[in-house]
C-alpha cells in the first residue's frame, strides 16, 4: 500500500524554471533532470516559466519527497487513533452510523 502511493507522488513546478532560450516548448524545475541542461550555453534561469510552455515530464515524475519504507501505514495510524476514543464515547454513537452516515450529517432522510 505505501508504495502505492509513493508511485503517485510526483512533483509540481516551482521557481526556478530551466528552459532553452529561444526554443522553449518545454521548462524544467527539477535540477536532477536528465534533460535540464541548464548551465549549458543557451539555457537560461528564470521565475516564471515560458509563456505556451509544456511541463517536463521527466521532471514531473521526480517526487516531491522521497519514499519512506520505514513510515507506518495507514490503517496502522487510522487504528492507533481509533484506539484513543474512549470506549463509552463509541457506545454513543447510533448503530445504524454507517447505514445512514448522510442522515446524520446532513439531515437527508434514513435509508
Ligand atoms: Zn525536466
Amino acid at each position: 500500500m505505501n508504495a502505492f502511493i509513493g508511485d503517485f507522488m510526483m512533483s509540481r513546478p516551482s521557481a526556478p524554471y530551466y528552459y532553452k532560450e529561444n526554443r522553449s516548448d518545454v521548462y524544467h524545475w527539477e535540477t536532477s533532470c536528465s534533460t535540464n541542461q541548464y548551465p549549458a550555453p543557451g539555457w537560461i534561469k528564470r521565475n516564471t516559466p515560458p509563456a505556451g510552455s509544456e511541463q517536463c515530464n521527466e521532471c514531473k515524475a521526480k517526487g516531491d519527497l522521497p519514499f519512506d519504507a520505514t513510515a507506518p501505514a495507514i490503517e496502522d495510524v487510522l487504528a492507533d487513533l481509533a484506539h484513543e476514543i474512549p470506549e463509552e464515547d463509541w457506545k454513543r454513537l447510533p448503530p445504524d452510523l454507517t447505514d445512514n452516515l448522510d442522515h446524520y450529517l446532513y439531515g437527508t432522510p434514513k435509508q
